[in-house]
């Protein structure tokens, strides 16, 4: 497997894997690697002759006060990981290279699908989450892309602007992978003290019982978050961020669950802010 940190250097690698007639399947991440992330990667090697991975913590995506100096790597341990699940290529470039002195471009979606949740509670947030792919995007060129479903706005806003800028990349979600008591893998449950971690699982134990009360017949919004809202500020230590149930599409709330919509979370346990979803299908 190669690790490289040059953009230049990128460029050649991938224009000699493209040379010699090769898929390209881009799996990009934060790092600190998990399960979650090793189920994308070993998507993209099932899929793709050459699998590149990317390990940048963004500094783009994260808003004044956030976890941006204190976001967990191990580069080392990552590329162990990556190679075991099939990785070809770790592209982790430097921050200065990637937006040196004078960077002035971003790229932007507007509208619904980035107004409500994280959106409303993480301002630029996605502007930087579309402003890097854009630039991982062009560097790597990928034919598929690998992400989870456990970020399910993000996989929404990606795959608009990938429609809306006409990239030919096909655009691939993954089941969102969790631990054996249901909470969602994330490089942030590393920062869970032991009490937060023993309760984190609410956050799954609530969207499946609001599933339940959906295959029941509920389909009034307001009670369906009342359940999840209950459950959730009934365990100590949590503080709600959202709760919100909107529609699959352009993620507008709904007030009544009449097409397939999207229960998505955050809550934060102490400083530490964790998200999950589930679709209710209709
Ligand atoms: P991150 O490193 O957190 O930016 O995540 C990189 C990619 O891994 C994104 O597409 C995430 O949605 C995906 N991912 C993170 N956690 C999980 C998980 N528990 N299950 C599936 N995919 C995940």
């Amino acid at each position: 497997m190669d690790y490289l940190q040059d953009l230049v250097t990128l460029r050649g690698k991938i224009s000699t894997v493209r040379k010699q007639g090769n898929s390209i399947g881009f799996v990009p991440t934060m790092g600190f690697l998990h399960e979650g992330h090793l189920s994308l990667i070993r998507a993209a090697r099932a899929q793709n002759d050459f699998v590149v991975v990317s390990i940048f913590v963004n500094p783009l995506q994260f808003g004044k006060g956030e976890d941006y100096a204190e976001y967990p790597r191990d580069l080392e341990n990552d590329s162990r990981l990556a190679a075991a699940a099939g990785c070809d290529l770790i592209f982790s470039p430097a921050v200065r290279d990637f937006y040196p002195p004078g960077y002035a471009t971003h790229v932007e979606a507007l509208g619904s699908i980035t107004q409500g949740l994280c959106g409303a509670s993480r301002p630029g947030h996605f502007r930087g989450v579309t402003t890097v792919l854009v630039k991982l995007f062009n560097l790597v060129t990928p034919d598929r892309t690998y992400f989870g479903q456990k970020d399910a706005q993000q996989c929404l806003v990606v795959k608009k602007m990938l429609d809306d800028l006409n990239f030919n990349i096909q655009f691939k979600i993954m089941p969102t992978v969790r631990e054996a008591d249901g909470l969602a893998m994330s490089s942030r449950n590393k920062f869970l003290t032991p009490r937060q971690r023993a309760a984190a699982p609410v956050l799954y134990q609530s969207l499946r019982q609001v599933e339940a009360l959906f295959r029941g017949g509920e389909r009034n919004g307001a009670v369906l978050k009342d359940k999840v809202h209950r459950l959730i500020t009934a365990v100590p230590e949590t503080e709600i961020d959202y709760i919100e149930i909107v529609g699959v599409d352009g993620l507008k709330p709904a007030e009544q669950v009449e097409k397939s919509c999207l229960v998505a979370l955050a809550v934060k346990f102490g400083s530490t802010r964790l998200i999950d979803n589930i679709i209710l299908e209709v």
